[in-house]
C-alpha cells in the first residue's frame, strides 16, 4: 500500500533499528484526549457530498470515520503517539490521493487520509501534535455541482480497535 509513495519498500527495514516496542520508554500507553490533525471542527454537510460526521450516510453504507475540516496545503499533525506503518490511500484507482496508516501506542489501528505524507515519515515514531504531511485538495475530485458548493476540504480519521470501529469525535476534541 506504498502507491503514493515511491522508494517506500524498504520502509520496514528502515524502521527497524532501534524500533523498540511502542509503549515503553515512555510513550504515553493511554491516551485520552488526541490531537486534531487540523485544528478544524469536524466537517458538516455539504449538499452534494453528504456529512463529515461519524456513522453519516453514504446510501448503502456508513461513513466510518470523522472528517476534520482543512485547507490545501496546511500542516497536519499526527492525532496520536504511535508508529506510521505505511502509507494508505483511500482510493484504489486514484493514486492522488494519499494518506498514513498509524498503529498507535496503546495497539489502535488508525488511518489519516487526504494528505500528502511528508517525505521520509513512513516507519518512523510520532508523538501527538508531531507534523505528518499537508493537506490535499479535494475539490478537484469532489466540484461544485448543480449549483452548490465544492465539497468541504478535509482530513478523513477513521479510527479501530481491533474489529470495532471507534467514533473518533470520542476521542479529538
Ligand atoms: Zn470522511
Amino acid at each position: 500500500m506504498q502507491d503514493g509513495l515511491p522508494g517506500c519498500p524498504d520502509c520496514s527495514a528502515a524502521a527497524a533499528p532501534g524500533n523498540s516496542v511502542p509503549g515503553t520508554g515512555g510513550v504515553n500507553l493511554v491516551q485520552d484526549k488526541w490531537k486534531n490533525p487540523t485544528g478544524g471542527k469536524v466537517r458538516g454537510c455539504d449538499t452534494e457530498y453528504g456529512c463529515g460526521n461519524y456513522g453519516a450516510s453514504r446510501g448503502s453504507r456508513k461513513h466510518d470515520g470523522s472528517d476534520y475540516e482543512s485547507v490545501p496545503g496546511q500542516e497536519i499533525v499526527s492525532p496520536v503517539n504511535g508508529e506510521i506503518i505505511r502509507g494508505s490511500n483511500p482510493y484504489k484507482n486514484d493514486p492522488s490521493y494519499n494518506g498514513v496508516f498509524i498503529r498507535s501506542a496503546e495497539g489502535k489501528s488508525v488511518w489519516v487520509w487526504y494528505l500528502s505524507p511528508d517525505k521520509g515519515i513512513i516507519g518512523s515514531k510520532v508523538q501527538e501534535g508531531d507534523r505528518i504531511g499537508t493537506a490535499q485538495d479535494l475539490t478537484t475530485k469532489y466540484p461544485a455541482k448543480n449549483g452548490n458548493p465544492a465539497i468541504t476540504n478535509h482530513i478523513h480519521v477513521r479510527i479501530k480497535d481491533g474489529k470495532t470501529s471507534l467514533n473518533p469525535e470520542n476521542l479529538i476534541p
